[in-house]
């Protein structure tokens, strides 16, 4: 298989090649575009960012994730027009910018698979005061959050995404009070030029049988996710069966499935009522499961659930730092890989997770793992490595276009600096990446051929802007309730 050969614009840029070898341009320019929306070419929604232009990075350590390409001690990865091209040793690469990454690890960009966004303008505010505690915080909050709150708090969560080396996200928004505060969150991310999965969700954290806004999910496919060239997928977030009659749920599965969009509800958050509640044993049972549903947390489960959730292909988004925070309790990262449970990782809220910092959520699950086990031995890091990347991208149906670095693929890439005192000395990057790194030893982030931090700096984002904003809208919500 020749270094073109992939899907999508890498055969459309074997085409042009061709014809242009031949002094034929017959097929015309409709037929000779790379594989974007015609708004693409001439800037559309992204116009404001980065062109995505043509890069080679140089003398890596390539982690591709992908089976096949496996690992180049020293390898290139040359980027047209916002899809991998080739990966492979001293590429021939005409024209394209040199990146040079000698000191770096090249891996896919990490992937969070459910983020309640809108609450990072809130983060580190409740918790200590059992009468203000999270859910009752953001009950409150949320009640008070205009559409501008939301994008503040989405513009905050995705700055820190992509300094963190995020560069998918699943934003599961659970305050849409109005279909204003979607626009809000769904234009924040247009501007921010993320990958994200939006999950369209209900309005009031622990307000029983009030369903999704359906009807509002053709209008925003429209007039958001058309135009996105491929960055933004849309999503339903279901309250769930756990406090909600089974009708509303069903309603909202078949909606989502209507239109091919992926389902996402929590489940198991509790100890005490997880008999009574049976989540998964009534989504089973309702025909609701299966490859398109995303299960946030199970961590408490009845008798046979992962063994359902493994048959059915159900994936679960575990975020080990809100489930002992909240406690939910340890993360069954055991009983999930037994029963072969598709596994994504995720930050959930940094209003108790306090940070996004997915290289932490990765080894806290390698600790949990081999905690529970109990043994030195019980996980690989690079399995955990899998679930944050090529794993995170099938839990979010996404795995054609991301989650390793293979050609034909979107060129969603991170450069990860080994000359920090925390990295040295270099060893296995693998275990590097998963142990020992941290945000601020991402130099380089690309999200779909686009670099948005580079030399450890976020070059499209006004970074003092948007924490100023968030703080405004911590401030005065947190005086409307009279919290301080
Ligand atoms: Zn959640």
């Amino acid at each position: 298989m020749d270094e073109m050969s992939q899907t999508g614009s890498g055969r459309l840029l074997r085409l042009k090649r061709r014809d242009l070898l031949r002094g034929t341009a017959a097929l015309g320019a409709a037929a000779l575009a790379p594989s974007l929306p015609a708004a693409a070419q001439t800037g559309g929604a992204y116009a404001h960012l980065p062109a995505r232009g043509e890069f080679v990075i140089r003398n890596a350590y390539v982690l591709t994730m992908d089976e096949k390409l496996g690992d180049l001690p020293r390898g290139d990865i040359h980027v047209r027009n916002g899809a991998i091209i080739a990966v492979g040793k001293s590429l021939k690469a005409p024209g394209a910018k040199t990146i040079d990454a000698k000191t770096m690890i090249a891996l896919p960009g990490l992937i969070d698979t459910h983020w309640h966004m809108w609450g990072t303008a809130a983060s580190n505010t409740a918790g200590d005061d059992p009468k203000m505690g999270y859910f009752s915080f953001a009950k409150a909050v949320g009640a008070i959050f205009k559409p501008e709150d939301n994008a503040r708090g989405v513009r905050l969560a995705i700055a820190e995404a992509i300094d963190s080396g995020l560069t998918t996200v699943h934003n599961w928004s659970h305050n849409i009070v109005s279909p204003a505060y979607a626009d809000a969150e769904l234009a924040a991310h247009t501007a921010m030029g993320h990958r994200a999965l939006f999950g369209y969700g209900y309005f009031g954290i622990r307000m029983e049988n009030q369903p999704v806004n359906v009807a509002d999910l053709p209008r925003v496919n429209e007039k958001w996710i058309k135009p996105s060239e491929g960055l933004l997928t849309l999503g339903v977030c279901s309250r769930g069966p756990e406090s909600n009659n089974m009708d509303m749920v069903r309603m909202e599965w078949e909606a989502a499935r209507k239109m091919g969009l992926r389902v996402s509800t929590h489940v198991g958050t509790s100890l005490a009522k997880v008999k009574e509640r049976q989540a998964v044993k009534k989504l089973n049972e309702a025909g609701l499961l299966g490859p398109d549903v995303i299960l946030v947390h199970d961590t408490n489960m009845v008798d046979d659930d992962t063994e359902i959730l493994g048959r059915t292909k159900t994936e679960v988004s575990v975020s080990p730092f809100t489930e002992l925070r909240t406690g939910f309790g340890v993360t069954p990262i055991l009983k999930f890989l037994a029963a072969k449970v598709p596994i994504g990782l995720s930050v959930d809220t940094t209003v108790l997770a306090g940070n996004a910092d997915m290289f932490a959520i990765m080894k806290a699950i390698q600790n949990i793992d081999d905690g529970t086990t109990p043994s030195e031995f019980g996980i690989t890091a690079r399995r955990v490595l899998e679930m944050a990347t090529i794993e995170g991208a099938r839990s979010m149906q996404m795995e054609k276009q991301i989650g390793s670095l293979t050609p034909g693929k979107r060129a969603d890439i991170i450069l990860v600096r080994t000359d920090a005192l925390n990295m040295a000395p270099m060893a296995d990057p693998v275990r590097m990446i998963v142990q020992a790194a941290q945000p601020a030893n991402v130099d380089t982030v690309m999200v779909d051929g686009r670099i948005l931090k580079r030399h450890g700096k976020l070059i499209t984002i006004d970074v003092a802007k948007t924490m100023r904003e968030a703080a405004e809208t911590v401030a005065r919500v947190s005086a409307q309730i009279g919290k301080s």
